[in-house]
């Protein structure tokens, strides 16, 4: 059984031009998986999709096994949104946020977030919302982490540590993770398989396999 499997999967907005087309790939448990492809390739698409929020207009979805369609144990799937835009006199602090409960403890240590836990969210830096937004994503215990840009926007500091506490999750946790994300450089460091994609699928596999396939997509080859 594969965490993800995606079977010839085409989509399109309007109907008429496919956004995705023919996308087919297995994610393993366990395996770290960084999503790369210029602006427009599909890639908050393709999430969408395996988050159920729109429906392929051809191919199959499964997770965990089961279609799409029929999954109801969304608990085992945990999404971290692109750094959101909150109100910044929203009062909430991270305890408030995360619904403190004793037993996430070791999560939200190994998240560093038991240091900043009465907070008030707002106030934090972009590197701390993002290491709180993934403990709300982990708050249900998921198998499968999927996360759109973790590391965008951040400073150097706050990105090696969000990458060391996703490598972690990955290595010693055992879960699943699916990052979209820019930050090439970190992808191919630290992920187990790279998908780039642009439309199609046009590399899944080692990291260093993927640098070649990486520079023609983003037009970096003479
Ligand atoms: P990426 O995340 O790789 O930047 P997206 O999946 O956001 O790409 O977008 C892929 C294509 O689909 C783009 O051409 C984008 O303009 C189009 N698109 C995205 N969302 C919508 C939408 N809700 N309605 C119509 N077109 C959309």
């Amino acid at each position: 059984m594969h965490v993800v499997e995606a079977q010839n999967v085409t989509f399109s907005y309007d109907g008429k031009t496919p956004v995705l087309e023919g996308v087919s790939f297995k994610i393993h448990e366990g395996e770290f998986v960084g999503i790369v492809g210029p602006n427009g390739a599909g890639k908050s698409t393709l999430l969408k999709l395996l988050l159920g929020l729109i429906k392929p207009t051809s191919g199959e979805i499964s997770v965990f096994g089961t279609p799409i369609d029929k999954f109801k144990d969304w608990k085992r799937i945990g999404y971290v949104p692109q750094r959101i835009g909150v109100d910044t006199s929203f009062p909430a602090t991270v305890k408030e946020l995360l619904g403190f409960s004793d037993h996430d403890t070791d999560i939200y240590k190994t998240l560093h977030l038991d240091e900043i836990m009465d907070r008030q969210f707002t106030k934090l830096s972009g590197g701390q919302q993002q290491r709180v937004l993934l403990g709300m994503a982990l708050a249900t215990s998921p198998d499968l982490l999927i996360l759109d840009e973790p590391t965008a926007g951040l400073d150097l500091h706050s990105k090696n540590h969000m990458t060391e506490i996703l490598e972690n999750l990955s290595l010693n946790m055992g879960k699943t993770i699916l990052m979209v994300s820019h930050d090439i450089g970190m992808v191919i460091k630290h992920v187990d398989r790279v998908m780039c994609i642009d439309r199609t699928i046009q590399f899944f596999g080692e990291p260093e396999e993927a640098v070649g396939v990486i520079e023609e997509m983003f037009g970096l080859k003479g």
